[in-house]
């Protein structure tokens, strides 16, 4: 199987482009006319919905947040008021992670699981998998949309879902029902590799063949060294609640945006204007309904929090003509020392140089402080180390800071002349603070 959905997934730009425009004026139809937010939104804004006809439009209407939904949701308001669809038409009913204060809710009515669950299917089928695929999926079931939907899309394809929801798990799993694929996050699955190592199971033996990660952006060595440690490719995704799912072909040149189901639009930072592909920008994203469909929540020209580059819109050597982004990261763990910007993916690929995962589990927390002198600032890096006596703790820093450094020449300056330190501590197992902190780890904290 090539393709999911063949006929949108390698159509035309000009037909794509045209079928988008028929969607945004659809969608925005639907928003005025069901969504109690956006019917207030439009009036407030003195904006005639029928005026919203392209994607040009789109940057004329003003852009909501995370803090938006939270604002129009109980305790602020009675009702929820992105919530488009009578009780009887929500099937289900999810919140974010709140990783960032309060869940956001949705409630997805079943036509928005069927289109959840195929932009999870043609992700799957572009990275190979097919009919006897075996699949454990590590993500997390209960509220989540994601691992919930991705068992839907294992329906059409014939893959068989394994939902065990986390990635601890007893090796019986993987020899008795050999699985070929795991679905789950860099580290996880790099835990995993080692509880298997402990009990004599080696994870390049094993019938893993493919591996997906997603949930959070990752540096490209981290990526290289799972590959390594599992034999095996390893794809990633980048899916939300609020509906991207973008996936890695087996070109490996960047996420395929599934276009007729997700707008994506890139901003510049006063998310004022579209920045032209290449050029790095805010992810601002809008729900695309086909023509009839029914939504329980849909976004127009939210605001992901997330940067990205649009990689290319050209067709793919896979064949699928729906546009690349590059792995997104998150605006919130980007911090600026020196006027550099550098994000916690710029620490993670510091840690992952090959020759210190001799020495190290992978596993990292930092932390920013300020210094005892104005000006200063410090940034302390905790590694984990497979064993702390037997840790080349000079070869570990002399790696991580001439990566750290590698495309940051102002950064480096800073750090000669005394007034950017970096200190580096060398954890024993399970010594890290973010073993002690529950939900999803926070790998780079400003403590200023
Ligand atoms: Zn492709």
């Amino acid at each position: 199987m090539g393709f999911f959905n063949e006929k949108i997934e390698t159509m035309k730009r000009g037909d794509l482009d045209a079928l988008i425009e028929e969607r945004i004026r659809y969608t925005v139809k639907y928003a005025a006319e069901n969504s109690p937010f956006y019917k207030k939104w439009f009036k407030e804004h003195r904006i005639n919905p029928h005026d919203v006809r392209t994607h040009e439009d789109l940057r004329e209407l003003p852009i909501i947040s995370g803090k938006t939904i939270r604002d129009q949701q109980p305790p602020e308001t009675a009702d929820f008021q992105f919530r488009c669809v009578d009780w009887r038409e929500v099937f289900t009913l999810h919140e974010t992670s709140g990783t960032s204060g309060t869940p956001k809710a949705f409630f997805l009515t079943w036509q928005d699981w069927e289109r959840y669950a195929e932009k999870y299917a043609r992700s799957f089928v572009s990275q190979g998998f097919g009919p006897g695929d075996r699949v454990i999926v590590c993500a997390s079931y209960g509220m989540n949309i994601g691992a919930n939907t991705m068992t839907l899309a294992a329906r059409d394809i014939g893959l068989t879902i394994i939902p065990l929801g986390k990635c601890t798990f007893p090796s019986r799993v993987i020899t008795n029902y050999k699985p070929t694929g795991i679905v789950g996050s860099v580290f996880k699955l790099l835990g995993l590799a080692r509880q298997l190592k402990n009990e004599n199971i080696l994870p390049q033996e094993s019938s893993i063949k493919r591996l997906v990660v997603g949930g959070e952006s990752f540096a490209e060595e981290s990526r290289a060294y799972l590959a390594e440690v599992w034999g095996c490719q390893v794809y990633n995704t980048y899916g939300s609640t609020e509906g991207t799912m973008c996936g890695e072909c087996t070109d490996f040149s960047g996420l395929h945006v599934p276009e007729d189901l997700v707008h994506l639009d890139i901003y510049d930072p006063a998310l004022k204007n579209f920045v032209s592909d290449r050029e790095c920008g805010r992810v601002v994203l809008s729900t695309l309904l086909p023509v009839g469909g029914k939504s329980g929540t849909l976004l127009l020209n939210y605001d992901t929090e997330d940067t990205s580059i649009v990689a290319t819109r050209e067709r793919c050597a896979c064949g699928r003509t729906h546009m690349k982004i590059t792995n997104p990261q998150r605006e919130s763990e980007t911090f600026w020392i020196a006027q550099t910007p550098f994000n916690r993916v710029d620490v993670e690929r510091g840690v992952f140089q090959r020759d210190n995962m001799e020495y190290l589990t992978g596993e990292y927390e930092a932390f920013l402080y300020g210094g005892d002198d104005e000006g200063e600032t410090i940034l302390r890096v905790s590694v984990e180390c497979l064993g702390r006596d037997k840790c080349d703790r000079k070869a570990v820093e002399e790696n991580f800071l001439r990566a750290f450094f590698k495309y940051k020449p102002l950064l480096d300056q800073v750090h000669a002349d005394g007034t950017f330190r970096i200190i580096f501590n060398f954890a024993a197992l399970r010594d890290l603070e973010l073993y002690r902190i529950k939900g999803r780890p926070k790998r780079l904290v400003d403590r200023r």
